[in-house]
């Protein structure tokens, strides 16, 4: 029986330049996390692409959809290996096609291996004319029903007839690290997978206010974390107690300026683990005008006092857009499940909608900032989340 492989086609913009190899290796660590314990082995590199190979009798699903989360996979396909003797090329697609359904059929051969003493046509033609006359098939090279794809590489072929989309973007760490705040919300979750979609490795920040609140929104954040560590690997959380912070901002703050202070202490305790995991920026999901804490007013006050770059991925995204994505990747279901945001601990029913700098620092500057950031770090209770 013919041994059965992954054949994974990497981005384009991987095959070039002086970071390649960076990029490959990164790739072929990433696909090792997710399909080693999957039971598929020897993942490497073979002129240009990753094959690994599935022992018999494994799920091929399982390696399907894990393998469909990987960043930085054009395409990939399970594919059958013969010798790259012509002859066995012909018999290895025969014994493949004969498992299929079809009318007609073309062969479509790359020729990786340049000094192949046969050109790609050569082959198409001489196996496209074998399945003909064995199986009684047409050839229609214009609307096949069936495609057989044969890539000849220096030591084997490689033959298929299914190529599954991959994820596109960056292998994830090839980007740095950034530290995402995570509000269990629809659109945080999606913020995120979007820049590990451009290679980023995400550290979650999630800031609750357990006891005066219920623990749901901790739950939901744990659940989405699993989701979102499909694509990027086992992922840490950090839980940190919000509350008693929160306390101290209703104590000494004007009622409307409240949440604009939620989240300037948020951006400044994320800040400090960004800066403690060497994360480079931070990530949002906010997005323009969405909710009064998002004017543009707002958005410039709150990020004034985030030590680090802030990224907003969906910053010019509609509502829609944003649920489509969240429905697409698995984390909108979890996100709609009713739960108590800590913002809305004590809050009033008009914020202040249009906040300046000077105003907020002013009133800032009777709080015991520095104390309220080591009492959120030191309270924090830091996870290790795994998809699989
Ligand atoms: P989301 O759908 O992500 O909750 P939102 O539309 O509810 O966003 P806001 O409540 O204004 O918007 O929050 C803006 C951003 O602030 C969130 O996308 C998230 O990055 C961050 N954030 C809000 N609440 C929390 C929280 N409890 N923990 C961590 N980050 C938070
Ligand atoms: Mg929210």
């Amino acid at each position: 029986m013919a041994s059965l492989h992954l054949i994974v086609h990497y981005h384009e913009i991987i095959l070039k330049g002086k970071n390649r190899y960076i990029f490959v290796n990164k790739l072929i660590e990433n696909l090792k996390d997710v399909l080693n314990p999957a039971g598929v082995k020897g993942i490497r590199e073979e002129q240009g692409r990753i094959i690994g190979d599935i022992p018999h009798g494994i799920d091929l699903n399982t390696i399907k959809e894990r393998t469909s989360r990987v960043f930085g996979i054009a395409n990939f396909a399970m594919a059958s290996a013969t010798d790259t003797h012509v002859e066995a090329i012909k018999n290895g697609a025969l014994k493949q096609l004969e498992r299929e359904a079809f009318d007609t059929f073309r062969v479509s051969t790359k020729r990786v291996y340049k000094k192949y003493p046969l050109s790609s046509m050569e082959v198409d033609r001489l196996v496209g004319a074998y399945i003909k006359e064995k199986m009684g098939k047409s050839v229609d090279l214009t609307h096949p029903q069936k495609t057989l794809f044969v890539e000849i590489l220096k030591d084997r072929a490689y033959l298929y007839t299914e190529r599954f989309h991959g994820a596109g973007g960056l292998p994830v760490s090839t980007g740095g690290t950034l530290v995402s705040l995570l509000s269990g919300g629809i659109d945080s979750p999606v913020a995120a997978y979007r820049m590990m979609k451009r290679g980023c490795k995400i550290i979650f920040v999630h800031f609750h206010s357990y006891p005066y609140l219920s623990r749901t929104s901790q739950e939901k954040v744990q659940d989405i974390v699993e989701i979102l560590s499909q694509y990027q690997g086992a992922s840490k959380l950090y839980l940190v107690p919000f509350g008693d912070i929160q306390k101290e901002i209703v104590l000494s703050v004007p009622h409307k300026y409240r949440i604009v202070l939620y989240r300037r202490m948020m951006m400044r305790i994320a800040g400090r683990i960004a800066t403690n995991e060497k994360a480079l920026a931070l990530v949002t999901g906010e997005s323009l005008g969405q909710v009064s804490s998002q004017t543009l007013e707002n958005i410039t006050t709150i990020e004034q006092a985030a030590p680090l770059p802030v990224m907003r991925p969906l910053i010019g995204m509609d509502k829609q857009e944003i649920i489509d994505q969240a429905k697409s990747i698995g984390t909108y279901e979890i996100s709609i499940i009713p739960d108590q945001d800590c913002c809305q601990l004590f809050i009033p029913k008009h914020p202040a909608v249009r906040t300046h700098t000077g105003e907020i620092e002013k009133i800032e500057s009777s709080l015991p900032i520095e104390e309220l950031i080591e009492m959120g770090i030191k309270g924090s209770q830091i996870l290790t989340i795994k998809a699989y």
